[in-house]
This record gives C-alpha cells, structure tokens and sequence, in this order.
C-alpha cells in the first residue's frame, strides 16, 4: 500500500506567478430555471444533449482525483442551475466523503438561484453540503420579473429562509449590482442580509451576459457600493484572505457583508480557483479563452496520472488575469450559465 501510494503522481495546482490552486468550481447542468438578463439570453440557448453531461460518476472520478493528488480543498457545485440536475443530494453525498491526503472533508459548497431550494435544502444538508450562496438581485417582485423574467421572487425568498433554517455552516446572498437597473437596492439588499443573518456579497457586473450588452458604464463600482452601504450602516474593513471579496463588518455587530469587485479591484494576483463546465472541459480562469477537455480522455480510458498532469499542465499554463475594461481584453465565447459561475 504504502508503495503503491508512493508511485501516485502528486501535484500541486501551481501556475508560473507562483498561484496554488485551491478551489474546483464544477458545474452540474447548463440548464436554468431563470433567464436573468445578465447572464442568458430570453430565449434561443440550447441545452447541451444528456450524453454530453459528466455523469456523477465521471464528475466524482476528477474531483477524487483532483482532491487527492492535485491540493484541491474545497469544491462548489454550480451551473446553470445546479438544483435542475436530477439527484443533486446522490452526488453531494459522493463528494462529501472525498478526503485529502492528510484525510480532511472538502468544503463543499452550493451556488444556487433559490428557486427550488426550500424543497431541497435538508436533503441536501443532510447528504454532507457545507454551505450555500443564494442569488437575490432585487426585493421587489415586479423588478425581478424583469430582471429574471420569471416570477419567482417568493419561491427565492422561501429557498433563503428554508437554508438559513436546515443549519448550513453560512448561508450568503449574491447580489449583481447594475447602474440604473438595481443600484438603488444595494441599501435595502444589505438591510435585508442583516435581517435575516446571511452575509450578502454584492458582485460587480461582468461581461458574461450572453446577449453582449455589457458595458463599462453600467458597472457599480465596489467603492460606490461601500460608500452606500456605510452611510447608513458604519462599516469597518476585514483584513482579506484570499477570497474575492473585499470584506467589512457592521460596526454594530449585525454581521459582516462583502463585495465582489472583479472589474474595478480584480483578485487575479491571489486567485486559487479553477472550473469544471458541465461537459468535463476544464477551465483554469473564470475567463479563459481556451479549454481543456477532460471528458475525452476520461471516456478513453485515462487513469488518474494522466488526468492529474493534464489539470497541472493546464493550471502551469495559466495568465496573469482577465484584463478586463482593457483593450488587451478577450471576452470569452460562453455566458455565465454556460461556464459555472
Ligand atoms: N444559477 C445559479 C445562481 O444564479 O446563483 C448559479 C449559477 S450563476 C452563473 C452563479 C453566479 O454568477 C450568480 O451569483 C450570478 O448572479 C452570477 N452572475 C451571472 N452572470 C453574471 C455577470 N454577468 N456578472 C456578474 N455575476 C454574474
Ligand atoms: Fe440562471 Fe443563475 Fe444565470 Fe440567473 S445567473 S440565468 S439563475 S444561471
């Protein structure tokens, strides 16, 4: 045994500026409930067929692999909507009982629009998820029509009140915040996290909408948003780590929210993530313009060596960051949903 273990190929996640990566992000499904206007278009984006999906099994073989002998830490599951895949509890059980070499539980975590989570949330806390991000853009029942173009706001809000219930390690609200669509919520948003207990993390509006509408000027810019925040609620800065957000705690003690500034204060220097899209094709930043595909292999055969030095190979390839707002920046060809968020 102890043999066998020694002629594993062990790698770390290591790019050429030194980042270790940490944080696999998988993506479950390209479907959604919702059509959010920042993310898909209102119709006319077609589904991936089912045989071109990574199984459960096939998704559990790389995140094995990628726990064990590559330093992978903590997964998220994403999409698309995650909770549009059929058994999502079957394949959070597989993956919480994934354990590192030093026989640590990942941190398993969930981004989720809500919509359907108040039915799932204590199957899926009891099969082993650690902790989840709901998405709630606006309070406002006919803004969310238009801005998720469904009428859903009540079952979201049912969904964020079913997770803070199940006793999730920290439940959080994603916010997109977009000029002159729902900036002036970003106070009412804030009050509303600190109501029920869930740290809201408000994210800057990249340029990953599948109807290309993006725009420089409908950015709300992290200092805006603190600014606002913190004339009515006096924040104070927590020292960051190397999440994304840029955090603050309430000065009054009714906890802590964050923002998400990808585009005015980009984290690409401290960035330890890397993603897995719904058919097996591997992406070493958020938004690379070239995949790795691991499904192929994968269905050919690979064992777990080659797989581990196909993810180091790509991982050592990786950029130094996005550039957005830049000439020199590429969008890339696939929205958001497409990606994993
Ligand atoms: N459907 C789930 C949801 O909405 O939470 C998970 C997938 S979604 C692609 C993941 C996250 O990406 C969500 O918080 C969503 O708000 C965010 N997102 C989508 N498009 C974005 C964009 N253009 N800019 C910034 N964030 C975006
Ligand atoms: Fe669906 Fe999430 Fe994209 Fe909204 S942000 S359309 S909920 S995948």
């Amino acid at each position: 045994m102890v043999l066998r273990r020694s002629l594993h190929t062990m790698a770390s996640l290591v790019d050429s500026f030194g980042r270790v990566h940490r944080d696999l992000r998988i993506s479950v499904t390209d479907r959604c409930n919702l059509r959010c206007t920042y993310c898909m278009p209102a119709d006319g984006l077609e589904w991936l067929p089912r045989e071109e999906l990574l199984t459960f099994e096939e998704i559990e073989r790389i995140a094995r692999v990628l726990v064990e002998r590559a330093g992978i830490t903590s997964i998220r599951l994403t999409g698309g909507e995650p909770t549009m895949r059929a058994n999502l509890p079957a394949l959070v059980e597989r993956l919480a009982a994934l354990r590192t070499p030093s026989g640590l539980s990942v941190d398993l975590a969930l981004t989720t629009n809500g919509v359907t989570f108040d039915r799932l949330a204590s199957e899926l806390r009891s099969a082993g998820l650690g902790r989840v991000n709901i998405s709630l853009d606006t309070l406002r029942r006919d803004r969310f029509i238009q801005l998720a173009r469904r009428d859903e706001l009540d079952h979201v809000l049912a969904g964020i009140d079913a997770a803070v219930a199940a006793g999730f390690e920290r439940v959080k609200l994603n916010a997109v915040v977009m000029r002159g669509v729902n900036d002036d919520e970003v106070v009412d948003l804030a009050s509303f996290g600190r109501t029920v207990g869930a740290e809201v993390r408000f994210i800057e509006f990249m340029p990953l909408d599948a109807q290309r509408a993006w725009d420089l000027s409908a950015v709300v810019t992290q200092d805006e948003i603190v600014d606002r925040i913190a004339a009515r609620f006096p924040l104070e800065p927590i020292p960051r780590d190397h999440a994304p957000a840029e955090r603050f705690r309430y000065r009054d003690g009714a906890g802590t929210v964050g923002v998400i500034a990808s585009v005015t204060h980009a984290f690409c220097a401290s960035c330890d993530r890397v993603r897995l899209s719904a058919e097996g094709r591997f992406r070493n930043c958020l938004f690379a313009v070239e995949e790795l595909d691991l499904r192929g292999p994968l269905r050919a055969g690979a064992d777990d060596d080659e797989l581990v030095a196909l993810v180091a190979g790509n991982v050592a390839r990786k950029w130094a960051g996005h550039q957005i707002g830049q000439v020199q920046f590429i969008r890339p060809t696939r929205s958001m949903s497409q990606i994993g968020g």
